[in-house]
């Protein structure tokens, strides 16, 4: 089962992700996270990352195409994978295409969440995520603040989860990765899922429903 997750920055990926990946035991593969584990690791690449991530920028195609073919090959993904945050533009698409075809599989779904804009900036702006199991909570919309305890580890903010990057992100979201949407529906394999103000678990139905049928 090989699933791909798009949506704006702040729609809901990762989360969806997270609870796709606990239901059918399929591994996500996010290269946010990725790359941001390169960043954390202090080598040379990891301080270049950093820069051009905290001004929402994406990282070269090159780059995120070597993490994600590690991954896709490796054998935690014999029986499927989540795609989080990649393809972000059509030359990534194709070149997942070309990927997926050298290995003789291919995408069933791709989800795209769609959020209303003023939520999705709330969302990043305020969003935390547990430095040790990766959980994601809210400060607007829960009790968690950055610091408190999550029972496994601490919650932290992301550098470019502020207003000035998210905006920016917001913006090279438009230009560069929504015309994949219509690759992908093309295709005849998008389903269109709207988020909102509910909490994640009515979309995670949606979602589980779909793969099920
Ligand atoms: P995310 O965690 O998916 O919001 O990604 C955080 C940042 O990592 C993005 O703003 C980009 O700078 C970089 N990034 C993540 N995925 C990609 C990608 N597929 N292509 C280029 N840059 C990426």
């Amino acid at each position: 089962m090989n699933i791909l997750f798009l949506g704006a920055p702040g729609s809901g990926k990762g989360t969806q992700s997270k609870n796709i990946e606990n239901e059918f035991n399929i591994p996500q593969i996010s290269t946010g996270d990725l790359l941001r584990a390169e960043t954390a690791s202090g080598s040379k690449l990891g301080e270049e990352l950093k820069e051009i991530m905290s001004s929402g920028k994406f990282v070269s195609d090159d780059i995120v195409l070597e993490l994600v073919s590690k991954k896709i090959t490796s054998n935690d993904c014999k029986e499927g994978f989540i795609l989080d945050g990649f393809p972000r533009n059509i030359s990534q698409a194709s070149s997942l295409d070309n990927l997926l075809n050298k290995l003789d599989v291919a995408l069933e779904h791709v989800f795209l969440i769609d959020v209303p804009t003023d939520l999705i900036i709330k969302r990043c702006v305020g969003r935390i995520t547990c430095d040790t199991c990766g959980k994601i909570e809210n400060e607007y919309f829960s009790d968690y603040k950055e610091g408190d305890s999550c029972g496994d580890g601490v919650f932290v903010k992301r550098a470019d989860d502020n207003e000035e990057t998210v905006t920016n992100r917001l913006k090279v979201y438009s230009e560069q990765t929504e015309p994949i949407i219509d690759y992908y529906e093309k295709k005849g394999i998008l389903h269109r899922i709207t988020g909102g103000e509910d909490g994640p678990e009515r979309l995670t139905q949606e979602i589980i429903t779909i793969i099920n049928n």
